[in-house]
């Protein structure tokens, strides 16, 4: 394909988007692939729909090369087969939700297990038809509450999604490490770095489950690494619950006037001053820090709850919505604190909460009710002690011990993972990176199946529930982290696998014989296959010309200038920066084999 500059529907911008953070965002918009149509909308324009479908392609033939079948589902879809997953309600706000004339709901999928599972039902009766993989790649739309990145998080993104469908335990076991094979080839062969973490299953439901996050310093998720080969995202981090203490030898607790301590540090420099230990100074893991949160239940319900953690560990607010998941979380504001007198603000001990609380008490349905309830850190084990609010204003308690004079109703993944922590399985300390999610593959189970009735006979006519797999690829946001992983000052610098074209022609002069020329090699090598970009306008300048090439970044170009006058033009490499100047009679043969050895590499 050939396609004249001139006329081709692409406007170079100079300056960034304002609303633009990161590297990509800017150049996708900069660079004339993207245009911004609402908060993380975008609309695609020529060179961006040609990036997306070579993203695209890649992620299908690999999906057909291991037997997944394409379909496509509508993106408005009836709301009864979420209300009936319950899923209407537990994705929250992040659903999109709309009416039709007749007052039916509906929604734009966010993703689309339950009309998989009925498309199956609705076709399939038999374990004969199993195992089954269907695919899509298609638009989503989720309410984000914060998009960010340009097409990293965006509020209508293009994703691949796949469902598998099995008979047993053992097909479904396969079925997902044969999508798991797939989505390393599709990773390779885009030239993306990844790291293959286990994860939380979120609002999905299900039981195994795992994430490809390519490594990258913008990215959301931040995830650990043992050197035992331990890798998970931060959010799916278990804490190794220490042994019991023995706290026999543990005074009784002691309340003592704490005035001016706001802060922890405040706190621990008085307990030094006015309480020291014998053994060694007080540090801030001593502490113990109450923190109260609000929970919205999918039905609309608010709780209070109190989250204990160790007083030299933030609350990780991304740790803590994982655990809590789908309900929603939020810091307690001043009306919460007003309708509970009994949390001290800035004192709240647990002797005032949980089980503790003389409020608790015991409802009709046998749940505890009255106080607020008290969720620890897997560390807060039987027989630890600790300094903690006394739920007296400017008062703390000391030697406050665990099982002696409080109980917790549970433990919560909710405080920050720290490098050199050690990692669940023994394997080492842990460190820290972040990355972008590109991937998620999750063992769904019999959730969906069950709830939707998708029961196949099995061989000896007895009625089975199938259990299933759902697996999704970021196809724009992975466009995104290309961009991100393939950039420099200048502009983007595409592997030759996804590049919208293969050769960027640069006609720099005035004369026709330079503009003749160039028009001769462009159709050259359009004759052979290669899609060529031809930058033929006549008045714009030659530096103009460079700086738009290096700003869309097609991995090679062909300038044809001021020496070919001497019989000479020059090949420039977009990603090393190489230049160099040859016969014009041996410019196409040289660009053919160049492209050739840059697809090969993987370049
Ligand atoms: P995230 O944690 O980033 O919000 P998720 O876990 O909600 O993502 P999944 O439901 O697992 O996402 O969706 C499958 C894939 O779709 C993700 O791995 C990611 O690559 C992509 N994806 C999810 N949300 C977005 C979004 N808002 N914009 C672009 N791509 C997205
Ligand atoms: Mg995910």
């Amino acid at each position: 394909m050939l396609r004249n500059l001139s006329s081709y529907f692409l406007r170079t911008l100079r300056e960034d988007p304002a609303d633009a953070e990161v590297d990509s965002h800017k150049l996708l918009v900069r660079a004339g692939y993207i245009r911004r149509t609402a908060p993380g909308i975008y609309t695609w324009l020529p060179l961006g729909l040609r990036v997306l479908r070579k993203v695209e392609d890649v992620v299908r033939e690999e999906m057909d090369r291991m037997g997944a079948q394409e379909v496509h589902f509508p993106g408005l879809i009836p709301a009864d087969p979420y209300k009936a997953t319950n899923r209407w309600d537990e994705y929250g706000p992040t659903l999109f939700k709309l009416q039709d004339r007749k007052g039916g709901d509906y929604l734009l999928a966010p993703t689309h297990e339950e009309m998989f599972t009925l498309l199956v039902k609705d076709m399939y009766s038999s374990y004969k038809d199993l195992p089954l993989t269907l695919y899509q790649v298609q638009t989503k739309y989720r309410d984000e509450a914060r998009p960010r990145a340009g097409l990293i998080r965006g509020r209508d993104f293009v994703m691949k999604d796949a469902y598998s469908f099995d008979v047993s335990d053992e097909g479904l076991d396969a079925s997902y490490q044969a999508e798991r094979d797939t989505y390393e080839r599709i990773f390779q062969r885009l030239g993306l770095d990844y790291v293959i973490v286990s994860a939380m299953s979120g609002a999905m439901g299900g039981s195994r489950s795992e994430e490809f996050l390519h490594p990258s310093p913008i990215g959301e998720d931040t995830f650990v690494r043992s050197p035992g080969g331990y890798a998970a995202n931060a959010e799916a981090v278990t804490t190794p619950a220490p042994d019991p203490l023995d706290a026999s030898g543990v005074g009784p607790k002691r309340v003592v006037p704490t005035p001016d301590c706001p802060t922890i540090d405040t706190l621990v420099d008085l307990l030094n001053a006015e309480y020291p230990r014998e053994d060694r100074p007080w540090t801030a893991a001593d502490t113990l820090k109450n923190v109260v949160v609000v929970l919205t239940h999918p039905d609309g319900a608010r709780e209070l709850l109190v989250v204990g953690v160790p007083g030299d560990r933030e609350i990780d607010m991304k740790r803590l919505e994982a655990s809590v998941a789908p309900a929603e979380v939020e810091m307690a504001q001043d009306e919460d604190f007003s309708s509970h007198p009994e949390l001290v603000r800035g004192y709240i001990g647990p002797e005032a909460i949980g089980p503790n609380s003389p409020l608790r008490a015991v409802g009709e349905d046998g749940e505890p009710t009255g106080s607020v309830r008290y969720l620890v850190d897997p560390r807060i084990v039987e027989g630890t002690c600790w300094v903690t609010g006394a739920n007296i204003d400017r008062h703390h308690v000391l030697d406050l011990v665990m099982g002696r004079d409080f109980s917790a109703d549970g433990t919560i993944e909710a405080a920050e993972v720290r490098e050199g922590d050690l990692a669940p399985d023994g394997s080492g300390p842990l460190h820290l990176e972040r990355g972008i999610e590109v991937g998620h593959i999750f063992q769904l189970g019999r959730k969906y199946a069950q709830a939707l009735g998708l029961t196949v006979l099995d061989e000896n006519g007895k009625s089975r529930v199938v259990t299933m797999g759902s697996y999704g690829i970021g196809v724009s946001r992975v466009m995104a982290a290309l961009a991100e992983a393939n950039h420099d000052e200048r502009g983007l610098a595409w592997p030759a696998g996804i590049a919208p074209f293969d050769v960027h022609i640069l006609a720099t002069g005035k004369g026709d014989e330079v503009f003749d020329a160039a028009r001769g090699l462009a159709e050259d090598l359009d004759g052979s296959g290669l899609d060529v970009l031809f930058d033929d306008r006549r008045k714009v300048s030659a530096g103009v010309k460079f700086a738009d090439s290096e700003l869309v970044g097609i991995p090679l170009s062909l300038v044809v200038g001021r020496s070919l006058a001497d019989g000479l033009v020059e090949i420039r490499v977009r990603a090393t920066g190489e230049r160099t100047e040859i016969p014009v009679a041996e410019a196409a043969d040289a660009i053919r084999e160049l492209h050739e050895q840059l697809l090969e590499k993987g370049e």
